[in-house]
């Protein structure tokens, strides 16, 4: 289906740039969703918008439409639940002020992490920042480089899977708001939120349906259901969860660079989707070629 709006398909609506953890700056990440052949890419560093400016001054060089983003964290009890924004306002003071409390956290957290790693392997704080860029959202892949730098593992997945997995006690969380809250933050700076990869843990680790209905009614738009994390009967749960309730669905690769095996454009969303968030979002604009 042809779009009316000027971005070009495919579209990539989950990416990561040294914003956050991802290992590309968001002018390499521009050459490489061109080099990929995207139409469209967003950028969405954790709880960060820093990289907008250089994205959105690629376009007219790759010719890739460039769509604002970010991904909040927030917590659920005791789980990680990751809000995908997209066309909010970046200087709405309620948001920018709950993204700066969180990067606050993660680095004390951060912190509180490679201090306890530190008892029992020759790891630094300065270790972790050698690894990070000037302002970026710290996070364990961070970590994980520092111990891939000092040699005790190959790469970033083999430490989440060993030194950093949490049952091994050096693990601790970070302050994060509810989704549901965050919900309305995102709302309320005029974004549009999706919830991202929703089905990592599976069908039975979907967020409960009574609580999904409270996100829908404070304005969720979307579930990530195209994403290499969430498990094939979760897919089907997801696909179900968006019928009942009216969500919208999207596709993305959660490409971070060498940091992850995601490849850029391997999961894509529907232009009508991306006409829909466009429609919604009243914070920002898509930067077109
Ligand atoms: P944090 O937010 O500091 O708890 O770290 C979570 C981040 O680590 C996620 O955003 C992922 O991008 C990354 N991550 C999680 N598991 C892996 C893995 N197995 N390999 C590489 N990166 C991972
Ligand atoms: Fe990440
Ligand atoms: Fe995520
Ligand atoms: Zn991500």
């Amino acid at each position: 289906m042809s779009s009316a709006l000027p971005f070009r398909t495919p579209i990539d609506l989950h990416t990561h740039s040294s914003v956050s953890d991802g290992t590309e700056t968001p002018t390499e990440l521009m050459r490489s969703a061109a080099a990929a052949g995207l139409g469209t890419v967003a950028i969405t560093d954790h709880d960060s918008t820093s990289g907008w400016a250089d994205a959105s001054a690629d376009v007219a060089l790759t010719g890739v439409t460039f769509v604002p983003g970010m991904e909040l964290s927030t917590r659920h009890g005791w789980r990680s639940v990751h809000l995908l924004a997209y066309l909010f306002d970046p200087t709405d003071a309620a948001l920018t002020g709950e993204m700066a409390r969180i990067r606050d956290a993660r680095l004390t957290r951060a912190e509180n992490i490679v201090n306890r790693i530190a008892v029992d392997y020759a790891l630094t704080w300065d270790d972790v920042l050698a690894q990070t860029t000037d302002g970026a959202t710290v996070g364990r892949p961070h970590i994980a480089d520092a111990l891939v730098a000092r040699g005790y593992v190959p790469d970033r997945s083999a430490a989440f899977e060993s030194i950093l997995h949490p049952r091994n006690g050096y693990f601790e969380p970070h302050y994060a708001p509810g989704p549901l809250e965050a919900v309305r933050l995102v709302r309320g700076a005029g974004g549009v939120p999706v919830i991202a990869h929703p089905a990592t843990r599976g069908r039975d680790g979907v967020v409960p349906t009574d609580y999904l209905a409270k996100l829908v009614d404070a304005g969720l738009f979307g579930l990530e259901v195209d994403h290499r994390e969430n498990t094939p009967d979760g897919k089907e749960r997801l696909l179900e969860l968006a019928a009942q309730f009216g969500l919208r669905v999207t596709g993305s690769s959660d490409y971070h660079g060498a940091g992850k095996p995601n490849r850029l454009g391997e999961n894509t969303t529907a232009p009508e989707v991306l006409e829909a968030i466009i429609a919604e979002g009243r914070g920002s604009a898509p930067v077109y070629a």
